[in-house]
């Protein structure tokens, strides 16, 4: 069957690839491709996000977002970058989302825009749709991006790997060229078959990988795919051990991982211990409730280990009304309300869980891998923002910021070849005729979700991090057996992905000895100098 030609390929739905092709498709002679794996577009982590989005707020300037940035990032945070973020990102949100797409924040009774205060921000800087501000903006980004008619949607199409010389061309002289991306295999649910999207540039927008984490607040598909498909292609891959947990995911069962939004101490709620200690200022004395996420996360993963809590207990009732709850937070409280806990008369049952990727692709300030043609953007990419830790709201931000960059960069370089149909191989799937067996699927991710909770986890140590390589090594054998010898489907597509994605995380981990920001050993004396 002949390949799909397009200019732009972007894999991924999300704030980062929905804006990188809303700006590419502003040219009608470009044509851009944008695939997602999910039958649904809004399907992402993008959807789920609660607190909001950063912006300038009143009293702020881009050098104190850049100052709060760095400081969260634990040292470790590019400035540079941080820089960029300060200085476009504000604008962004203004030009893309309210302007070009529509999109529209909550507002003071006044009509200001209303600005919210998250934790370990200097100034209330982040704007919010209640707490559901990233359904509101994706549906924005979306319906805009339905009108382009040069953006064709390819929903249900899972990709597999990333086309590159010298990986998949048939003139062996290539290997001695720089790895160049030249699409990639999509496997489309709907005829069951593996096909070839070539494009000049492709844009790697997949997300994060909270998945391959026992207790996350990220959705089904936050995998890995794009690291897993990136590293094995030759990019390089930095800050892998980077995971960050949010310290406030529910613990009810049935509602496990949903996130309660660091907002809701912004808003001034107090962590408790089951039996109403409240703990923070001996961890954090300057911050208290509003410190870091590492910082709360892990004192709240010791109280609960050192006392034996099943969880502790976030209580937002002594700082606001029941009305005022309702109107800031209707999602939590609804939410939870369904869980049989009225968030207006209980305090809120949480626990950490796995939540945002520090780490990723390396890029530079146009979102630029080191294969050529192939940008990275959003959660899967690391600009260096984010350092060894992220700050509140900070993501959506810089998916928006280098989703953009990224189209720019494309943009301004003009076009470059597409390659030859002749010299990709169709994706070989004669012979394979068994089916994917569900149960050993569900298994094998269970094994590399348990594994990297209990070993990869929030407090790490060398023996800990051996097991858990020698374990996901010894499941990747496994693995890739059962994809060599199977036919394709989306879940063994994912269960490739994230095996390999949670072994670049173990690995990162074993070999930086040194505790930063939301990697922490407890084997290794001494936390990096800030
Ligand atoms: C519960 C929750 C709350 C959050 N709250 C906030 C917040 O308030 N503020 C903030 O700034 N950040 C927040 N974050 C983080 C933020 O939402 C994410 O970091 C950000 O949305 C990532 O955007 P993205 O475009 O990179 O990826 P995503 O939004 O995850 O999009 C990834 C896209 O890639 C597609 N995809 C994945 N794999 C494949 C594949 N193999 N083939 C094809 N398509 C694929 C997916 O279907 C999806 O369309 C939150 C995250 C979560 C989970």
């Amino acid at each position: 069957m002949s390949p799909v030609q397009t200019d732009v390929l972007v894999i991924g739905c999300g704030i980062a690839g929905a804006s990188a092709a809303l700006r590419l498709a502003q040219d009608t002679q470009r044509q851009v491709t944008l695939v997602t794996r999910t039958a649904e577009l809004e399907e992402s982590n993008s959807r789920y996000a609660q607190g909001g989005i950063v912006t300038l707020g009143e009293d702020d300037s881009p050098d104190l977002i850049v100052k709060d940035v760095l400081a969260a990032g634990a040292g470790l945070s590019l400035p540079s970058a941080a820089q960029i973020l300060a200085e476009e990102g504000p604008e962004l949100v203004k030009e893309i989302i309210i302007e070009t797409a529509g999109g529209t924040f909550d507002h003071t009774p006044q009509g200001e825009l209303a600005f919210g205060r998250e934790a370990a921000h200097s100034r209330p800087r982040i704007l919010h749709v209640g707490d559901a501000t990233g359904k509101a903006i994706i549906q924005a980004l979306i319906a805009a991006l339905q009108k382009r008619p040069n953006v064709r949607i390819v929903p249900s199409a899972t990709a597999v790997d990333l086309i590159t010389f010298s990986h998949h061309a048939r003139d062996p002289l290539t290997v001695y060229e720089p790895i160049t991306c030249h699409g990639a295999y999509l496997f489309e649910r709907a005829q069951r078959t593996v096909h070839r999207y070539l494009a000049r540039a492709t844009v790697l927008a997949t997300g994060g990988l909270g998945r391959i984490y026992r207790h996350t607040t990220n959705p089904q598909g936050a995998r890995g795919d794009g690291l897993a498909m990136a590293f094995r292609a030759g990019a390089r891959v930095i800050n892998a051990e980077y995971v960050q947990f949010h310290p406030t995911a529910l613990a009810i069962a049935d509602g496990e991982g949903f996130l309660i939004s660091e907002a809701v101490r912004g808003e001034g709620g107090r962590l408790l211990t089951p039996d109403g200690r409240h703990f923070m200022a001996e961890y954090a004395p300057e911050w208290g409730d509003l410190a870091p996420r590492d910082i709360v996360a892990r004192a709240i993963h010791h109280e609960m280990v050192e006392h034996g809590y099943p969880h502790v207990l976030l209580d937002i009732r002594s700082a606001l009304s029941p009305d005022r709850i309702q109107e800031r937070f209707p999602t939590i409280y609804a939410r939870c309300l369904d869980l049989g806990v009225d968030i207006t008369r209980q305090p809120i049952p949480v626990v950490p869980a796995a939540h945002y990727f520090c780490g990723g692709v390396w890029t530079d300030d146009w979102g630029r891998t080191t294969i050529q043609n192939l940008y990275a953007v959003g959660e899967v990419a690391c600009t260096g923002v984010h350092g060894a830790n992220r700050l509140a709201s900070t993501s959506l931000l810089e998916g928006l910021v280098w989703g953009d960059r990224a189209a720019r960069d494309i943009i301004a370089r003009g076009p470059v070849p597409i390659a030859k149909a002749e010299t990709v191989p169709i994706w070989e799937e004669e012979g394979l005729e068994e089916e994917a067996d569900p149960a050993l699927i569900w298994r094998d991710m269970r094994t590399i979700q348990h594994t990297m909770w209990h070993y990869v986890g929030l407090v790490r140590s060398g023996r800990r991090l051996a097991r858990a390589l020698r374990d996901l090594n010894h499941l990747k054998e496994e693995i890739d057996g059962f994809y060599r010898s199977t036919k394709l489907n989306d879940s063994l597509i994912g269960l490739r992905h994230s095996i390999q994605a949670a072994l670049i995380v173990a690995e990162a981990a074993q070999h930086n000895r040194v505790s930063r920001g939301c990697h922490y050993r407890d084997d290794t004396k001494g936390t990096a100098p800030i």
